[in-house]
């Protein structure tokens, strides 16, 4: 579903050729530009301009390697999941507000039509021309709304549907990246813990050491006074 979602994203925003993005891009490593090119069977320079037209609204983002011995720069590309469904959640909220507001004016406006010229009114332009056909002077006949509402409904519930997925979607998404946060925080406190220990084990080291120096300092000190009170009654 994901893939699915994916591709009609590629082809609303870059068209129909951009469609196998979806598939070529991978979520977490970066896909070299020729590899992408090759299979999309286009020029690098077709296929940045694609890529580029994504990363416009940042669902595609590269790294690029300079060539030391050519002096050029390849890029490399990868797909980013969450931005574009979110960005498809956002067109699909919108449409489904158009559709709503669509609805409701069909429900509580009148709208009139002329058969012959195929043409709409809303109820203002049909008082205005006194109720008739602007282009040819046919008196205009009232419509009724209620085959435009079904059909309008019917376009909701899909696109009702389809925001279910996305949100679907979005939700695994975050619980993966959630997972990944916490494998890598995880990381961090074992190495954290690691030194600690390793700091503790120094400390300790340190302490004994100390506590050697002072035990031969205070020994060489009781000899010292020793042999000087020896001294002072070798004097006497
Ligand atoms: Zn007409």
């Amino acid at each position: 579903m994901l893939k699915k979602l994916l591709k009609e994203i590629m082809v609303l925003i870059s068209g129909k050729q951009a469609e196998p993005i979806a598939d070529l891009l991978d979520g977490k490593k970066y896909t070299n530009e020729f590899l992408i090119a090759k299979k999309l069977d286009l020029t690098i320079n077709q296929t940045r301009n694609i890529l580029y037209k994504i990363s416009d609204h940042g669902l595609v983002s590269f790294i690029r390697k300079k060539d030391k011995r050519k002096g050029w720069y390849t890029y490399f590309w990868k797909i980013e999941i969450s931005k574009c469904l979110e960005f498809l959640r956002t067109l699909l909220v919108k449409k489904m507000d158009q559709l709503s507001h669509h609805i409701k004016s069909r429900e509580t406006k009148e709208f009139y039509t002329c058969e012959k010229c195929n043409i709409e009114f809303t109820e203002e332009t049909a008082l205005l021309h006194d109720f008739m056909c602007n282009e040819c002077g046919e008196i205009v006949t009232r419509k009724d709304n209620t085959p435009v509402i079904k059909e309008y409904n019917r376009e909701l519930e899909k696109l009702k549907r389809e925001l279910a997925l996305v949100d679907e979607e979005l939700k695994l998404e975050k619980e993966k990246i959630e997972k990944v946060k916490m494998k890598e925080f995880k990381k961090s406190e074992k190495i954290r813990e690691e030194e600690k220990a390793k700091k503790k084990i120094a400390s300790a080291k340190k302490r004994a050491e100390n506590k050697e120096a002072k035990k031969k300092l205070e020994k060489k000190e009781t000899e010292e006074k020793s042999s000087k009170t020896k001294t002072s009654k070798k004097k006497k």
